[in-house]
């Protein structure tokens, strides 16, 4: 596979693991030009992991979005890019915990997972990417938000 790094196509895997659902592989890769390890999944199955929209839509799970967003999150926070890796490992893989039936996660309780998994990480990433993702409807309910983590209250 190609280090998302370097570019270099050698690589070797360092751990393979078969998530809870049994019909994805995902596995963890070293590159051997510039040691970046990074992560792979294959699906056993063709049929995709799918996200259903608040318009009922349907589209493809897409790690790249969460990365995207995880990213933007901790944007100048002291995280290195191995535990942005990480958290997104498991998002992902709750994530298909939790659509394990059915194949498909519910956006917004996809966007509450990554909600939930960056506030255990890091406070002021939670408030970033709570504000983008739940748009408060007042100023109020923002500084609510905000309240429960100063307070480690649980909601
Ligand atoms: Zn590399």
């Amino acid at each position: 596979m190609r280090c998302p790094h370097c570019g270099n196509f050698d690589d070797k895997v360092i751990e393979s693991r078969t998530l809870a659902n049994g019909d994805a592989i995902r596995r963890r890769r070293e590159c051997n030009g510039c040691g970046y390890r990074f992560t792979s999944y294959e699906r056993l199955e063709d049929k995709p992991f799918m996200v259903v929209k608040r318009d009922g839509r349907r589209e493809p799970f897409d790690r790249h979005k969460i990365e995207k967003g995880v990213e933007r999150a901790l944007e100048k926070r002291p995280f290195s890019p191995m535990q942005i890796e990480s958290l997104v490992n498991d998002i992902e893989d709750q994530a298909e915990i939790m659509g394990r039936a059915s194949h498909e996660i519910i956006s917004k309780d996809l966007g509450e997972l990554v909600l939930s998994e960056i506030g255990k990480l890091d406070k002021v990433a939670y408030v970033r990417f709570a504000s983008v993702y739940r748009q408060f409807e007042s100023p109020e309910e923002f500084i609510k938000e905000i309240k429960k983590l100063g307070t480690g209250e649980k909601k």
